[in-house]
């Protein structure tokens, strides 16, 4: 994670990123108005302002955004004008960790004061239901508002049913149902709940101009889907297969977390629209998917862990490309295949085939494209 939650009396601002290819997800991140640490990027710093220009280009270009549909919190009321995630899962959330632990005062200020300490926290809401693979964040307001310890601990009671980042950003793990927690850190005794009940979401949908290409649904920019292809999630076949590879993972030791899954036509639109509208279309199409040619719109695409340039080389990512075929995955944009995928390598992007016919993309050495002989281009 890039970037560091201080409390100080700062509201948080979400922002998203968007991966490389667009055809990532996006990524939604607070960040204080104070600036932090902040690992290289200057982008966030806009956020301050409005709410959602989501910005980080820390990585290529690849990741800015601005994202209206995105939620953010704030722990001052009053300071965020909040914006819900939909329930709908249409979008994903980022997830730096699995569960989290905000770091107190790490900016300093205020930190070892004697002041009033929180006694109550609210939240914008005490239930959700998530498809896999979906999120929501609450906005919480922590009071009395001039307590100067204001940070979070947040905790899932089942991860294997949902996550939750240090930011309070719940996804959708497994089917189930989980509480998520958050406590004050300076006052843990002071708790809010959240009820999360995660569902599965519908197998893939057969829709009117959907293409298949040997069996595997392809969304690219040679091939849209249409705006009615929405699985709502990511499917259970998917999701199901995704929890192998993290169990697979764990078991040599390495952490695998989606942080983000199914994104829907709309929220594509919303995102590339901005894009355009900040940036220029020739200039957006170099890293985000024109709506219906985001792979996340099948429900069957995957961001794992960090989601920018810094994930390359990690041992993570070495482990996903050595080992997600065997779970029925394959990196979907490999290294030098740009111009026949379209898109950069993007080594934290996996895409759901199943067993078989991952192993025979992965062992032929080609990209997809190259493996269907087909083109992403756009046409228009
Ligand atoms: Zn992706």
């Amino acid at each position: 994670m890039k970037n560091k939650f201080v409390k100080v009396s700062a509201a948080l601002t979400a922002f998203l990123m968007i991966c490389a290819g667009t055809s990532c997800g996006k990524v939604d991140q607070k960040k204080d108005d104070k600036k932090v640490v902040v690992s290289g990027t200057e982008d966030s710093e806009k956020n301050n302002a409005s709410d959602h220009s989501d910005a980080d280009s820390t990585t290529d270009n690849s990741d800015k955004t601005t994202d209206p549909s995105e939620n953010q919190t704030g722990t001052v009321p009053g300071t965020t004008d909040k914006k819900g995630h939909t329930a709908s899962g249409s979008d994903k959330p980022v997830s730096g960790q699995p569960s989290g632990t905000v770091p107190n005062g790490s900016s300093g200020t205020g930190n070892s004061r004697n002041g009033s300490q929180i006694t109550d926290i609210s939240l914008t809401f005490y239930e959700v239901t998530l498809p896999i693979g979906g999120s929501k964040m609450p906005i919480v307001t922590m009071l009395p508002a001039d307590a100067p310890d204001k940070g979070e601990i947040w905790t899932s009671s089942d991860e294997s049913v949902a996550i939750v980042d240090a930011y309070g950003n719940i996804t959708g793990v497994g089917e189930g149902n989980c509480t998520v927690t958050v406590a004050s850190s300076a006052n843990p005794e002071v708790k809010a709940n959240v009820n999360v009940k995660v569902e599965t979401a519908p197998d893939v949908p057969v829709a009117d101009g959907v293409t298949y290409i040997d069996g595997i649904l392809i969304a690219n920019k040679t091939y849209a889907l249409p705006a009615s292809y929405n699985p709502g999630g990511l499917t259970g076949e998917c999701s199901a297969a995704f929890q192998q590879l993290v169990n697979g993972a764990a078991a040599d030791n390495i952490n695998i977390y989606l942080s983000s899954g199914f994104r829907s036509y709309d929220y594509q639109a919303q995102i590339y629209n901005n894009y355009v509208a900040m940036d220029g279309q020739a200039n957006a199409d170099t890293y985000s998917a024109r709506p219906g040619h985001s792979e996340h719109q099948t429900g069957l695409a995957i961001d794992c862990n960090i989601i920018d340039d810094s994930f390359t080389g990690t041992p993570e990512a070495i482990w996903l490309e050595n080992h997600c075929h065997e779970y029925g995955f394959i990196i979907r944009y490999p290294k030098s295949k740009e111009s026949i995928t379209g898109y950069k390598y993007e080594p934290w992007h996996i895409r759901y085939l199943g067993v078989e016919k991952a192993k025979a993309v992965h062992d032929s050495g080609l990209c997809l494209e190259e493996y269907l002989n087909i083109t992403s281009q756009y046409n228009y």
